[in-house]
């Protein structure tokens, strides 16, 4: 569904990400782990297009889509939740949800999905008329997440859904994650929680300074020494 060959990315001068290949099939659960600037996010990033790559090629459902601006990516089905949530803080919960539909012209399908999102996150519905910077930090990943399915989308991009929040949410946010899953949304996930993002995963790639340094399936990710060593906390 998605392939990214031999990505380059850089900022200026940095050179970021140094060679990423990798492979989400249609259904499945993928994490991104590795260290604080291992190049997570600029992955991310990079498939979303709000970066270009400087070599390499990223395709999507048989399209090649590098270069492609942001909301072309979005329209064709890549919906990304960033780190940090980035909802409207002035804006209502309904409002932060409506914004995530609006390259979508099907009312009947944004409906749907309106109910869909608060079926998921019920508490997002006691609070529609809320401005979405007065809910607390739980409360807004639950929005960013809703928001970015309001696109409908056939992937879906997320990063480090568990900053700062509590365990209980966590595992809460979690739960829905896979569910959303098994909805039929494909998920690529960032994750500083390795344990949690590896027990939700089919598959696991571990970034280090910019590449792939190992991939396998989540069990046999968390099984080995490396990653035990290095990111399970032994
Ligand atoms: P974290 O979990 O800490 O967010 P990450 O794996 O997501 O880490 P990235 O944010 O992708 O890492 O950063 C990869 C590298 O790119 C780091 O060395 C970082 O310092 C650098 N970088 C990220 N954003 C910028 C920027 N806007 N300008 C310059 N360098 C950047």
């Amino acid at each position: 569904m998605l392939e990214l060959k031999n990505v380059h990315t850089f900022y200026g001068h940095i050179h970021a990400l140094k060679g990423i290949s990798l492979t989400v099939e249609e259904g499945e659960i993928v994490t991104l782990i590795g260290s604080n600037g291992a190049g997570k996010t600029t992955t991310l990033r990079t498939i979303s297009g709000l970066l270009t790559p400087r070599e390499g090629e990223i395709w999507f459902e048989g399209q090649r889509i590098d270069g492609l601006p942001a909301h072309k990516i979005t329209e064709m089905g890549i919906a990304h939740c960033p780190e940090g949530r980035k909802i409207f803080g002035r804006l209502t919960v309904r409002e932060n949800l409506e914004l995530g539909a609006f390259l979508r012209k099907d009312k009947d399908g944004i409906k749907e999905d309106f109910e869909r999102v608060l079926n998921l996150f019920p508490r997002l519905r006691e609070r529609l008329k809320q401005p979405g910077g007065t809910l607390s930090g739980g409360e807004q990943q639950m929005l960013a997440i809703g928001r970015a399915l309001m696109s409908r989308p056939r992937i879906l991009l997320l990063d480090e859904p568990s900053m700062g929040l509590a365990p209980i949410l966590v595992q809460q946010i979690f739960d829905i994650i896979k569910e959303i899953n098994e909805q039929g949304t494909t998920v690529l996930l960032v994750e500083q929680n390795a344990r949690l993002a590896l027990s939700i995963a089919t598959r696991g790639y571990v970034l280090e300074t910019g590449r792939i340094r190992l991939a396998g399936p989540a069990a046999e990710l968390m099984d080995s020494e490396e990653v035990k060593a290095a990111y399970l906390g032994g």
